[in-house]
């Protein structure tokens, strides 16, 4: 089953990260791949790498290099190509293997969005997923291709975010 969380409203990762404890709550086993996000830590990061014991079945990896092209970012588009390919490649080899219940690529909607990697690339690579298996693409501007492929799709709209007020990001809440 592909689902996507996609929009420009705040809840796409954590509802991810939700749906990741409810599938290990039941036994199963769960697998966050990041993309783009990589050297900035969050708080999932803490009780998910940091302390592994605390979430058996749960694994995060990190695997971007941060933002792309805003922000101070002063990376060559190559670089980050590259990071968003290999992640995929580990991606489909960790599909094959067939023993993670649930797969999460987050951020790999806007990674595909900013020509990191090729929708075709993507679906791919989803294509391999065992029918009884779930997959979860998150980030904004998730490809019409995307859409069409999946079997579940939730955009979060943003209605109000205290960022348009000019608070910035706040520690536990947003990372
Ligand atoms: P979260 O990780 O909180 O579930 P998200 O995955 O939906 O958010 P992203 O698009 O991945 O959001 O953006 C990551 C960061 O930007 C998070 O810190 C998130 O809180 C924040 N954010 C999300 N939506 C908005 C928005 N509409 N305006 C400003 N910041 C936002
Ligand atoms: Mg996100």
């Amino acid at each position: 089953m592909l689902i996507i969380f996609t929009g420009n409203g705040k809840g796409k990762t954590t509802a991810a990260l939700g749906q990741a404890a409810r599938m290990v709550g039941r036994g199963k086993k769960a697998l966050m791949i990041q993309f783009i996000k990589g050297p900035w830590k969050s708080g999932e990061d803490k009780v998910i790498i940091q302390k592994p014991e605390n979430q058996p079945g749960f694994e995060l990896r990190k695997r971007g290099l941060g933002f792309v092209g805003i922000l101070g970012d002063s990376l060559p588009i190559e670089e980050h190509q590259k990071a968003a390919e290999s992640a995929l490649r580990e991606a489909e080899t960790e599909i094959q293997k067939n023993t993670w219940d649930l797969i999460i690529l987050d951020e790999i909607n806007n990674a595909t969005h900013l020509n990191l990697i090729t929708a075709d690339e993507v679906l791919g690579v989803i294509k391999k997923l065992p029918k009884e298996k779930f997959i979860i693409l998150t980030g904004r501007d998730a490809p019409e291709a995307f859409i069409k492929a999946a079997d579940l799709v939730t955009e979060m709209r943003e209605i109000k975010h205290p960022f348009n007020d000019g608070v910035m990001a706040k520690i536990a809440l947003e990372f």
